[in-house]
């Protein structure tokens, strides 16, 4: 009876919720965001249930008994819920107590000042003290291009669904033995993970001389793999995860493009509704985008050895197989490598990063990039690293954190190349 008196209301709270305009924030006013903790089968079927009728949306989620699972709460559900989880003596804390206030402070920081001097010497706006949109962050690929033609270039994977480039850019090595791509933005909300793609490009490029273990590989670099979901996080809706596919009755646009990818598609973890977050789409490789990245690895063909897709949140290095508990033959060499990628992060910034499969770690997906390139294409170095922070801003990390986090990022590509080009180990490696 309670559920059905607040089913009501919800309904009519649920039209201002996706209402789409430039205050899009507000949308968020009062929301909050719960860590509870997932100590009792109880708790987890409340969680499900109240995520399937939509008075939740899980953030973070484990599977784990005794972990915890983040959820935003909207404003119109949230005494509701916590009522709930009061029933059920369910321990939850708030990680952010009001997500509209979080949303301005994340945007909210200004650009470090330029000096007109130095401003007119750049034909770029990116900088990594705030988000940008894509059109920043590909004309920071078009200029390197210009300024470093010897080691620089763009390809056009693709094009999305509503038209926008997929691009990746190569940044080749005088003495590569093999590939490495590198993936940012499949997921739209994650805006860390882009800023730190680029990061990880300006070290690779702009400071090529102090980083000369870039010469050991080709990489191919695609900093926003979800073109279409990106823009609209900045214009709609900030917290869009998927890409902006019209779904059949239009209500619930998007697929889930980290669950369409074609190895043990539609299996654990994905779901074949289209209202779900993890919608996996009609078909493995029904998207533009996985297409697109499908089609250019299988171009580029067996020198690829790493594949690192990047993603937030929670600080972890995971390999795969996500669709089960499945152990790749090599996952002891990805562990050790990892918990090495987590010792030198944790050198330089003193940030913690568990290491571990994604299905056992976290939970079970399927469709992922990750179980493809290891699965299908053979990808030796396979790995999902989910940027900061553990939990505090979650998707709404503000800006100020961008440098540091994308200093991460590319620590775990630096120790990556030098495993497969066999040099750095016995020596001690300064970041
Ligand atoms: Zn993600």
């Amino acid at each position: 009876m309670l559920l059905w008196i607040f089913l009501v209301g919800f309904a009519a709270a649920n039209e201002e919720f996706s209402l789409e305009n430039k205050t899009h924030h507000a949308q968020y006013r009062g929301s909050q965001v719960l860590r509870v903790r997932n100590a009792t089968e109880s708790i987890r079927n409340l969680l499900k249930s109240l995520e399937g009728e939509k008075a939740i949306e899980i953030w973070k989620q484990s599977n784990v008994f005794g972990k915890f699972t983040d959820i935003l709460v909207p404003s119109f559900t949230l005494s509701f819920v916590r009522q709930q989880f009061e029933n059920l003596n369910a321990t939850f804390r708030v990680m952010i107590a009001d997500v509209e206030s979080a949303m301005h402070e994340q945007i909210a920081i200004a650009p470090r000042r330029q000096s007109n001097k130095n401003k007119k010497s750049r034909s770029y706006n990116l900088t990594f003290q705030r988000y940008h949109r894509i059109s920043d962050i590909y004309a920071y690929l078009e200029y390197l291009v210009s300024k470093f033609p010897s080691i620089c270039s763009i390809e056009t994977i693709g094009t999305t669904i509503q038209g926008r480039e997929i691009k990746v850019l190569k940044i080749s090595g005088s003495n590569a033995k093999f590939g490495f791509y590198i993936e940012g933005g499949i997921h739209a909300r994650e805006w860390v993970s882009p800023a730190s793609v680029a990061y990880i490009v300006r070290e690779l490029v702009e400071y090529r001389s102090k980083n000369s273990f870039a010469e050991n590989a080709d990489y191919y670099v695609s900093p926003v793999a979800n073109p279409d979901g990106y823009e609209f996080t900045h214009t709609n809706s900030r917290l869009w995860r998927k890409n902006r596919r019209d779904s059949t009755d239009k209500s619930c646009p998007g697929v889930d493009l980290n669950r369409n990818y074609g190895y043990q598609w539609g299996g654990l973890g994905a779901s074949r509704q289209s209202c779900d977050e993890t919608f996996a789409g009609e078909n493995s490789f029904s998207e533009p985008e996985t297409q697109a990245v499908r089609d250019f690895l299988t171009k580029i063909g067996p020198s690829v050895q790493a594949y690192v897709a990047f993603h937030s949140y929670g600080q972890y290095i995971l390999y795969p197989y996500g669709y089960d508990k499945v152990l790749a033959p090599d996952s002891a060499v990805l562990q050790k490598l990892g918990a090495r990628i987590a010792r030198n992060i944790k050198k330089a910034s003193k940030k913690k990063y568990k290491v571990g499969n994604s299905a056992i770690l976290l939970y079970e997906a399927s469709g992922g990039a990750d179980d493809w390139a290891k699965g299908s294409v053979g990808i030796k170095y396979t790995y999902t690293i989910e940027l900061r922070d553990a939990g505090r801003y979650g998707f709404l990390l503000p800006a100020s954190q961008i440098e540091a986090t994308g200093k991460d990022a590319f620590i775990a590509i630096k120790t990556i190349t030098q495993e497969i080009a066999g040099i750095g180990r016995k020596k001690k490696s300064r970041f």
